[in-house]
């Protein structure tokens, strides 16, 4: 479970990655269905609204034509009543009287107003002769023929133009106009007529023209039934209307939302359509509404048909509800990313916790390996730990440790640093206390031996190890480490050396005697030998020589390692001491067939404080060395140096070098590389180590450089600056 390598989800956080996706797409799907159906809220409401907004329109429409028909409906009337009130009337008072009323400018849709006479068929001649005598002399009632009863219009104002055509024009002949003309008298009312063409349209784009009637009675006469009123009948004030015109001054200026048609009746066939708001097609769209209004008209009946246009459309529906759907599905996807982006952030957060959870319980289970493989390890070395807090000042220890130092198990000291050092011998505890103390001051490791006198008064060598904790919450120090028993390493050891230096004793007397007798025959102390005879004991002398100076090796080495080797410390003078070295090794030189050359380059005489019998067995064995390993006729170059106030002692020579893989070990006590030349160059493989030894008690160091040209040597001895030399600066 967790992660893998590459990093992906995978297992339970796979699952939650699924999970977050499957909450995000319904969140959408959610988010998005809600949207739509706020959409189809709105628009339904919108729909609403906008049916109740086009009903208001046209019943707007409908009043305005209502009320227009009615205005001129009380202009017929008082044309009526001026006929009413005078017997006789002139076209001057008649012009005068509308002129008055100022019609186009109060009334605007009006074609005129005007009066048709009843004419008794009897005066019909008489009639046409009075008007021709005012100014006309075309004057004539038209159309022509016998009727039983005649009308004609005598006045008509304005008096010019399209009007003119209708002077004289018998109405009542003709049927449709007679027919409203009949009713009017009748029903003692205005009356609007059916459609018809009026006199009036005479050019091209004729509309149709609809009339209206109020009757006009002389005056005093009855009225109370029908034929009673034809009786008293003087003419008709009447209206004619071109329906274009008409609609156009009742309505003005429209915004072009609604588009109507109007019908003469109750039928809506192109025949009896009498008005259209729009030319050409009517454009269709989806949201159209229509509606149709019955508008009962003066005795008569007009059916308005209505139509909304895109431009309502636009208005009242689209904009509310595309906007709240916009708005909807922008908020779904902001919507959809917080949720995202809230279910990949919890899924992190679990992967995260999860991952550390893993790793927590990696690190218990490391730890509890840990503890247990250090417990197995303590178990079987018996070692014990313990631990210093530096600032109570307490050391505690664990229960390994007791037995340690001759306690048995349970049984403790205080505690108390002094306490533990009671514990040690009296000989180490000033060392201990100090390497204590060092160790805590400087953070240093604290590695060191010492000797433990037990109750009972066996004495035991303890090894301990330590290191300097810093304590990460208080800063306080706790310095905690081992004790192991060392008692019988250090046995073994003292047995060892006390071995080698026994048996190394036991031979080194003989071998010297029999180095020396053999000397003796060489130099011919008993005359001169036979040839081969002669080289049978050089070669028993040089390896009887060999074997000495292993011997030597091995018990300087074993003084060493007990501190039993004594320096004779010496202010000499350096460059005495190389002119010394180059002299005595200048037979091993030239027995390898090797020169070598001493330079000197300090400017003063340089001060060493030095055992000059031990700088002299250094220097000898780096120049063995280098002869050793000198092609012939090689030169082995001594040097000396200053640098940063110590002496750097150079030994080069022009050899094939110190193998690659064997430079790490070339200190170590008997390495040699394997090599044939190495082999048969001889050696013990104790010298470097001894030097090194040696080189660190004089306070110096020694490191090497080593290629296929030639190896060098280097020492460096620290140069005694203040002290005045000794007399014996000569070894
Ligand atoms: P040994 O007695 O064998 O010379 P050393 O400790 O003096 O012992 O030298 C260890 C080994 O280091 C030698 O056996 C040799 O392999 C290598 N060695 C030391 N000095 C040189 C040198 N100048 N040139 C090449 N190899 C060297």
């Amino acid at each position: 479970m967790g992660s893998d390598v590459s990093g992906k989800p995978s297992g339970a956080s796979g699952w939650a990655s699924n999970h977050a996706w499957t909450v995000t797409l319904l969140v959408l799907l959610a988010s998005v269905i809600v949207s739509l159906l706020v959409w189809h809220q709105l628009r339904e409401q919108a729909r609403e609204q906008a049916s109740r907004e086009f009903s208001l329109l046209n019943s707007r429409t409908v009043d305005q034509i209502e009320s227009r028909m009615n205005d001129y409906k009380q202009v017929l009337r008082a044309g009526a009543a001026l006929l009413e009130s005078r017997d006789e009337i002139s076209r001057e008072t008649w012009r005068r009287f509308i002129e008055r009323l100022a019609l186009p400018e109060h009334y605007p849709g009006f074609q005129g107003v005007g009066v048709s006479l009843l004419i008794d068929p009897d005066a019909l001649t008489e009639h046409e002769a009075t008007v021709r005598a005012e100014g006309f002399p075309d004057y004539q009632v038209h159309p022509e023929g016998e009727r039983a009863r005649y009308t004609s219009i005598v006045y008509l104002e304005p008096f010019s133009g399209r009007n003119l055509a209708a002077f004289g024009y018998d109405m009542y002949s003709d049927p449709v106009r007679g027919t409203a003309m009949d009713l009017a008298v009748s029903k003692n009312v205005a009356v609007l007529s059916n459609a018809v063409t009026l006199l009036q349209e005479s050019d091209t784009s004729v509309q149709s023209g609809v009339l209206m009637y109020l009757p006009s009675y002389y005056p005093g006469m009855p009225l109370s039934s029908v034929s009673a009123r034809w009786r008293a009948l003087r003419g008709f004030v009447y209206s004619p209307f071109r329906m274009g015109d008409l609609i156009a001054g009742t309505l003005g200026e429209r915004d072009e939302l609604v588009h109507f048609e109007i019908y003469d009746g109750l039928v809506t066939t192109d025949a009896t359509r009498i008005y259209r708001s729009w030319q050409g097609s009517r454009p269709k769209h989806p949201e159209a509404l229509q509606e149709t209004l019955v508008l009962p008209l003066h005795q008569q009946v007009w059916t308005i048909r209505f139509y909304s246009t895109p431009a309502f459309s636009r208005t009242f529906l689209q904009s509310r509800g595309t906007l709240a759907l916009l708005v909807g599905l922008t908020l779904s996807l902001l919507l959809t990313t917080v949720i995202y982006t809230l279910a990949t952030r919890r899924q992190r957060a679990e992967m995260l916790a999860e991952k550390m959870t893993q790793d927590l319980r990696h690190t218990e289970q490391a730890l509890r390996i840990n503890q247990e493989r250090h417990q197995l390890a303590m178990d079987s070395s018996s070692m014990g730990t313990w631990s210093w807090d530096l600032s109570a000042n307490l050391i505690t220890w664990d229960a390994l440790l007791a037995p340690l130092f001759g306690l048995r198990s349970g049984e403790s000291f205080d505690g108390t640093p002094g306490a533990f050092m009671m514990l040690l011998h009296p000989g180490d505890r000033e060392r201990v206390r100090q390497e204590l103390n060092s160790a805590a001051e400087l953070r240093h490791e604290y590695d060191t031996e010492y000797r433990v006198i037990w109750p009972d008064g066996t004495l035991r060598h303890i090894a301990s190890r330590a290191r300097v904790l810093e304590m990460p919450d208080s800063n306080d120090l706790m310095m905690t480490g081992t004790c192991w028993d060392v008692t019988e390493k250090r046995r073994a050891q003292v047995m060892k050396r006390e071995f080698v230096s026994t048996i190394s004793h036991e031979l080194r007397t003989p071998l010297t005697a029999i180095s020396g007798a053999m000397g003796l025959l060489l130099g011919g102390a008993l005359g001169t030998l036979p040839d081969a005879v002669q080289n049978l004991i050089r070669i028993a002398n040089e390896n009887s020589k060999r074997l000495l100076h292993l011997i030597n090796d091995l018990l300087d080495f074993e003084k060493l390692d007990a501190g039993k080797l004594e320096f004779h410390f010496e202010h000499l003078d350096a460059q005495a001491l190389l002119v010394n070295a180059i002299e005595v090794n200048e037979s091993v030189a030239a027995r390898h067939q090797a020169s070598m050359v001493l330079r000197w380059h300090p400017a003063n005489p340089v001060w060493l404080d030095v055992d000059a019998m031990r700088f002299q067995q250094i220097m000898a064995n780096l120049i063995s060395n280098a002869a050793k390993y000198s092609p012939p006729g090689g030169l082995i170059t001594v040097s000396a140096d200053i640098s940063s106030g110590r002496l750097i002692i150079a030994v080069a020579d022009q050899g094939k070098g110190i193998p690659d893989a064997f430079q790490d070990r070339v200190f170590e006590r008997f390495a040699q590389a394997d090599s044939s030349d190495t082999r048969r160059a001889g050696g013990t493989g104790l010298g470097l180590a001894i030097c090194r030894e040696l080189v660190s008690h004089m306070g110096g160091s020694i490191r090497f450089d080593s290629n296929d040209q030639g190896t060098t040597f280097y020492i460096d001895l620290p140069v005694v600056t203040d002290a005045p030399p000794t007399d014996t600066a000569q070894a």
